[in-house]
């Protein structure tokens, strides 16, 4: 008799029948910060779905795992990572108790962001860890450019095409439109900043070096005396030391960190101490890439007038 059909196999085969379905539907993408988020649906437009796992007033180096963000991973057709090692210290538990093979780091559905990007600080030499120091690959808050925007949009849609070929011309489409609209405000951002070129800063933690450099910015030091590591009275009063040396009269402080020293270095320097976020989603101002930018760029130019440095 042959009118029972091993349950195996009729799990198989509702396995395969889903194949087709999910090859129609719209991709699911997960992005583990807001950055990679907004970039991803400017590319996808509404041929897929984007989740963020991480919030952008979060310090992405360090974000609590939650059993919600397996669910979001179990789910998803691509992850996309801002690499770097950013998201060592949570995202690998998190992807391999996804048990989704598609995302797994190397599969077909992983994307590194940073691929095509310009990467800053590259070290020379050994680092270890015990050193404290949480950018080991170099610097990987390189999304602070709008020219590392454009190519992690170039990756993104590349990503996409591969998946979805059916929907290539679509996706490249987009990338166009991005990258014409991020190049009209580029120029604006540009000229905004011009009349503020060399001016010096500090900044708690290194989230800014690829955004310094396009704005042509000069960072003296850090509030933190190793990316990741917490102030120390000695690195504070060096700090403190050199910025009256050099006169520089602004701190930028990314908004998930301790405003006790900040405020301290400002009171004895006379700085200006600024919150200004390094992501999208850092404050309700900053919806998505553009307007981060934008804001970031109007925050700082009051600042320095502000600080009477420029
Ligand atoms: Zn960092």
């Amino acid at each position: 008799m042959r009118n029972t059909i091993p349950v195996a196999v009729l799990a198989g085969a509702a396995l395969f029948a889903s194949v087709p379905a999910r090859a129609q539907g719209k991709l699911n993408v997960v992005t583990t910060t807001e950055d990679l988020a907004s970039i991803a649906r400017e590319v996808g437009g509404d041929h897929i779905t984007v989740e963020s796992i991480a919030k952008g007033f979060q310090d992405p180096h360090f974000v609590e795992a939650k059993p919600s963000f397996i669910l979001k991973l179990q789910k998803a057709d691509v992850l996309i990572a801002v690499g770097r090692e950013l998201e060592i210290g949570w995202l690998p538990p998190l992807i391999q108790q996804s048990r989704n093979a598609r995302i797994q780091v190397g599969a077909q559905g992983y994307l590194d962001a940073s691929l095509g990007a310009t990467i800053l600080e590259i070290p020379n030499g050994n680092i270890t860890r015990a050193m404290g120091d949480v950018h080991p690959l170099g610097n990987p808050h390189y999304w602070m450019d709008p020219e590392n925007g454009k190519r992690i949009g170039k990756e993104i849609a590349d990503k996409l095409s591969e998946l979805r070929s059916g929907d290539s011309a679509f996706f490249q489409q987009q990338l166009t439109s991005f990258t014409t609209r991020l190049d009209t405000a580029e120029k604006r951002w540009l000229a905004q900043m011009a009349p503020y070129k060399g001016t010096k800063m500090v900044t708690y933690h290194r989230s800014f070096p690829n955004f310094a450099e396009r704005f042509g910015l000069d960072i003296v030091g850090y509030v933190e005396p190793r990316p990741g590591i917490p102030p120390t009275p000695q690195h504070t009063l060096d700090l403190i030391n050199e910025m009256k040396r050099q006169n520089v009269k602004l701190v930028l402080v990314e908004p998930y960190f301790d405003m006790k020293t900040p405020m301290a270095i400002g009171r004895d320097t006379g700085a200006q101490v600024l919150v200004m976020p390094p992501s999208v989603g850092g404050t309700k101002d900053v919806p998505d890439y553009f307007k981060l930018f934008d804001s970031d760029i109007n925050l700082l130019i009051d600042a320095i007038k502000k600080s009477g440095a420029k």
